[in-house]
């Protein structure tokens, strides 16, 4: 039986995650649970899976969710200090990294130092941390899994066992990309877009910060920076491929010319199983891909005057060192600055190119320089966002 930790339950990641738990209770004991806003929808996962601890954000949300659990035996836990605990107690065989953002950083790196299976939703973190997560890894022997479609994808074409210093004749990945809602729109009207219509994915169902860097392509440029460090690679060796049908979830192209592609249903329980039972195959729920009706699949590449913050995702993965760190911070607060109304979808990436332009690229040295650099980053980030405010 394996134990499992799911960060950020209350999410789209965190309800599919549990959608498949539910299907093999003979393989998996939901250990605990951790939520941030909504505490309703935390009580009645804990009422459904009793896990042992459930983890909230402070006190007050502590105290909601310990009146709504009255009866149940589940301990509840708060702030970082809980989130890591929960990550790290020697109890736990597997953790669900799937906080969104930056707060996902320092618990999904106690579950790597813990030397645990780590199922790695939060790119973010990945994206801040990179050398420091595979330091870790190496040191503690915990393995990540990529949930990532694309990630996940090519992990799946990717040979058993592969190392990422000899390449295994890998001459390039095809990273492909939707496009997301905003793919054909005329670039006129891309300053009046909502942010419904942005998270409105035509292929997935996701929460609305990375809805809204799916419709800006951040999203993309992120999971270049991820790849990287997932698989060894350096930006060169990635190429991005708009694939409106989100059928192929990204490619793998050898230098014999044999290009592997995974592909299937545009629905997360794919990789969530796909990493959850490995390197065995068990039931997801997903229905069978209708590759008849599917008919045709599409390919183009992206669009730079309308995706400027996949060129500047880019350009920081190729500068390395800090600038995917102010990159990422950039980008999630002037995203939240959408969500709030406080800014228009064409200023997001006006904000992260900003805050890229001043950024002065250094090479972080440990987790406390990680977070330095994130938060000078934000504080940038927000004096521009209040200097746009529409
Ligand atoms: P959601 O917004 O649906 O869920 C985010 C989760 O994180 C929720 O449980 C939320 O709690 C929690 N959370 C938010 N802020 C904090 C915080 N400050 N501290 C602790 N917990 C917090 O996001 P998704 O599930 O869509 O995405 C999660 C991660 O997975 C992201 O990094 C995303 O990039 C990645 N991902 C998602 C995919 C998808 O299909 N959804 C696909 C590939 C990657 P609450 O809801 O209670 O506030
Ligand atoms: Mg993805």
């Amino acid at each position: 039986m394996q134990q499992l930790t799911i960060l950020g339950a209350t999410g789209s990641i965190g309800a599919s995650t549990l959608d498949v738990v539910a299907r093999h209770p003979d393989r998996f004991r939901v250990y605990a649970l951790s939520g941030n806003s909504r505490i309703s929808e935390l009580a009645e996962q804990c009422r459904r899976f009793n896990p042992r601890f459930a983890v909230v954000a402070d006190t007050h949300a502590a105290g909601q969710l310990r009146e709504q659990l009255l009866g149940l035996e589940t301990e509840v836990l708060w702030g970082m200090d809980g989130l890591c605990q929960v990550s790290s107690d020697k109890a736990v065989d597997v953790v669900m990294a799937a906080i969104v953002g930056a707060a996902g950083l320092l618990p999904t790196l106690a579950a790597a130092r813990s030397g645990k299976k780590v199922l790695l939703a939060n790119k973010e973190s990945l994206v801040m941390g990179g050398q420091l997560f595979m330091d870790t890894l190496r040191k503690s022997g915990a393995m990540l899994l990529p949930i990532d479609s694309e990630h996940n994808a090519i992990f799946q074409c990717l040979p058993p066992g592969y190392d990422a210093s000899e390449k295994s004749g890998v001459r390039k990945i095809l990273l492909t990309a939707s496009g997301g809602p905003f793919r054909n729109l005329p670039l006129a009207d891309l300053s009046a877009v909502t942010p419904d219509q942005a998270c409105a994915h035509p292929n997935w169902q996701m929460g609305r910060k990375i809805s809204v860097d799916s419709a800006t392509m951040m999203n993309k440029g992120l999971e270049l920076i991820e790849a990287c460090w997932l698989f060894g690679l350096s930006p060169q060796d990635i190429d991005v491929v708009i694939h409106p049908q989100s059928v192929i979830h990204s490619m793998v192209e050898y230098v014999d010319g044999s290009v592997l592609a995974q592909l299937g249903n545009p629905d997360m329980r794919t990789p969530i199983t796909h990493a959850l039972a490995w390197p065995e195959r068990i039931e997801s729920g997903v229905a069978s891909l209708d590759i008849i009706a599917t008919a045709r699949l599409d390919f183009g590449v992206p669009d730079l005057r309308r995706f400027p913050c996949l060129g500047l995702a880019i350009q920081a993965a190729k500068e390395g060192g800090s600038a995917p760190v102010a990159l990422n911070a950039a980008n999630e607060v002037a995203v939240d600055g959408f969500l709030q109304g406080e800014l228009s979808f064409i200023d997001i990436s006006r904000v992260v190119a900003d805050v890229l332009e001043s950024h002065e690229v250094a090479e972080p040295e440990s987790l406390e320089h990680v977070q330095q650099i994130d938060k000078k980053a934000r504080e940038d980030a927000l004096k521009l966002v209040h200097s746009m405010r529409q």
